[in-house]
């Protein structure tokens, strides 16, 4: 038996050389309505999200076309969902002539708004230059900004896909040090639309190369930006990514504007 009182004993000393904390990221699903919809589908989707059994803790961003952002924020009835827009341009006013403003986004009541959408990228030719102008305009009007990155199906066979993404990355972290108001969405372009998402073994595999290149040019604050993963998910397939730890949510298109949107807002429970 041992003697506490005795003059002999130590008590065990422990040495606590390095503790990892692991930040717990909130699950965040996004809802790109695209060039979709009319007042009354539009109200009818929101409406369906109001009577929705929705998860307190999961973060729900949708982002309808940009002549029903007052409509979504009037419709929307439920705290844990935000209205987003698709796009923005980089300056407040002016001659710009069917430009968004962000400061008239922020003026209807939406908060968010996504930027580089790769429809945008090749479509639209947005450079990452101008995206990273956008992200960090939007950001010092006062929106949080869902950045859309990845690579195309030409790229992917290239085996360039990271490389891509950090150049896309890089663009907006040598103009923007606080990325506390920017979600990224890796989004492979061959995956969007087209029913074939990637698998989650895959998409974890370029989530996780995603933040260890943050890690390198944005540091700490890497652990703590959510990724989320964007091309054809769907209430069936959503389930499938829960265990894979850099998915920290999904960009979704084409079902954001079904029920089904609802079963991936609670494909974690
Ligand atoms: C998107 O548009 O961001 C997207 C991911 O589309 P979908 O889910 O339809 O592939």
């Amino acid at each position: 038996m041992v003697d506490l009182l005795s003059a002999d004993f130590a008590p065990p000393t422990f040495q606590l050389k390095s503790i990892h904390f692991t930040m717990a990221r909130q699950f965040f699903v996004g809802g790109n309505f695209k060039m979709n919809g009319t007042k009354d589908s539009v109200t009818k989707i929101i409406e369906g999200l109001n009577s929705a059994d929705l998860p307190s803790n999961v973060q729900v961003v949708i982002a309808p076309p940009a002549p029903y952002l007052g409509l979504a924020v009037e419709v929307n009835k439920q705290s844990t969902v935000a209205i987003s827009a698709q796009n923005v341009y980089d300056k407040a006013s002016g001659a710009y002539t069917g430009e968004i403003s962000a400061n008239q986004v922020l003026d209807l009541g939406a908060t968010w708004t996504l930027t580089g959408h790769s429809e945008r990228r090749t479509l639209i030719k947005e450079s990452d230059e101008f995206i990273a102008e956008k992200t960090k305009f939007a950001i010092e009007q006062g929106l949080s900004v869902i950045l859309c990155i990845g690579e195309t199906l030409e790229e992917r066979k290239a085996g360039i896909t990271l490389d891509v993404c950090a150049r896309q990355l890089d663009a907006v972290s040598k103009i923007i040090s606080d990325w506390s108001k920017i979600v990224v969405a890796y989004e492979p372009v061959w995956a969007i639309g087209t029913g074939l998402a990637a698998t989650p073994e895959d998409a974890q595999e370029t989530h996780k190369g995603i933040r260890a290149h943050l890690a390198k040019t944005i540091g700490e604050q890497s652990e703590t930006v959510q990724i989320l993963y964007g091309g054809s998910v769907n209430g069936k397939n959503a389930p499938e990514f829960k265990d894979k730890v850099d998915v920290d949510g999904f960009l979704v298109g084409g079902a954001s504007l079904k029920p089904e949107f609802v079963d991936i807002i609670r494909s974690r429970l």
